[in-house]
């Protein structure tokens, strides 16, 4: 089977090496040169735009940071729907609005052509793995066809609704990582400032009810001063704005996403916006002049 991939950033990469390592022919297009190189080295052919990839593919996928990026690389002329022949099929990975992806889908039906959202949780690590959670919106017949790809790409592939669902669901993913970031930074500076070692602490409440995979993943980068992205402070705060955006527009309050989201914003102005949302963390610990680390 032919692929397109569209968009080769920090998850775009991985996932596009995971699907050439299982025998797929990729065509691959980013808007920045070095990285198509990159994963042309890796056996990938390059494309010179959206449009010529999905012109070479049955399945084209894009994995860009948001939005307006999705609309460009697929409905702009130079974009994929512009290329895509009979029968084949967008899926977006990126992370988006709802309404975005509704609109995509949209004109993509206009057009005969099937469109799916499908974004995914899990980051770097499990995007390197291939264990990515992927949660998909669009039809069952669109879904199946590409799901021997997303096997490839992530552990769980699930259909959660009509094309829009998938990125409901990202957005309560989104959601609970960044309110369990900032609960996680209360605790381990509470943790810090009465005297004891965080990593101590960590080990100590990770079996219980407190235990996550949030904190697996982000206690040990704090406490050990790494915030290498991972995922940059920048798309959660786009991921919270794209939620409260939706909350908005069906009347739902979320009072800790939108705290969440004020804090996502301050980092970004104190120049944090390009590590990783573990630093969260260091929102508290500035306001209790604590650095969580081992004594
Ligand atoms: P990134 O910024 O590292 O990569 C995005 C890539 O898209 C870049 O290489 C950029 O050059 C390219 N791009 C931008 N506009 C383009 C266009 N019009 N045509 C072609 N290429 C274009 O971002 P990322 O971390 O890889 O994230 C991608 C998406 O996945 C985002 O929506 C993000 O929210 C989501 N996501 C990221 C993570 C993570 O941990 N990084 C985890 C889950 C979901």
């Amino acid at each position: 089977m032919n692929i397109g991939f569209i968009g080769l950033g920090i998850m775009g990469k991985p996932m596009a090496r995971n699907l050439i390592k299982a025998g797929y022919r990729l065509t691959v297009y980013d808007i920045s040169p070095e990285s198509i190189e990159e994963i042309v080295a890796a056996g990938a052919e390059a494309g010179t735009s959206a449009r010529d990839v999905a012109s070479r593919s049955e399945v084209s996928i894009t994995m860009v940071p948001d939005g307006p990026e999705v609309e460009a690389a697929v409905l702009d002329s130079e974009g994929a729907l512009e290329g895509a022949g009979p029968g084949s099929i967008i899926v977006d990975m990126s992370s988006i609005s709802p309404l975005v992806a509704q609109k995509v889908g949209k004109a993509c039906a206009e057009k005969g052509i099937e469109f799916i959202d499908a974004p995914v949780s899990g980051g770097e690590p499990k995007a390197v793995d291939g264990t990515l959670a992927i949660m998909a919106g669009g039809n069952r017949e669109a879904f199946d066809r590409v799901l021997p790809l997303f096997r490839v790409m992530g552990s769980s592939a699930i259909l959660t609704g009509p094309v829009g669902a998938g990125n409901v669901t990202k957005l309560a993913n989104q959601i609970m990582v960044a309110v369990n970031i900032a609960a996680m930074g209360e605790a381990l500076v509470l943790a810090t400032k009465a005297g004891l070692d965080p990593d101590v602490v960590y080990n100590a409440v990770k079996g219980g009810l407190a235990g996550s995979a949030v904190l697996d993943a982000k206690a040990p980068m704090v406490i050990s001063r790494n915030f290498k992205p991972g995922f940059r402070i920048h798309l959660h705060r786009k991921d919270l704005r794209n939620a409260l955006l939706t909350a908005e527009a069906l009347q739902v309050s979320l009072p800790f996403t939108s705290l969440a989201q004020q804090v996502l914003v301050s980092l970004v102005n104190s120049d944090r916006g390009d590590l990783d949302h573990s630093a969260i963390a260091t929102f508290i610990e500035d306001m209790a002049k604590t650095e969580v680390k081992k004594p």
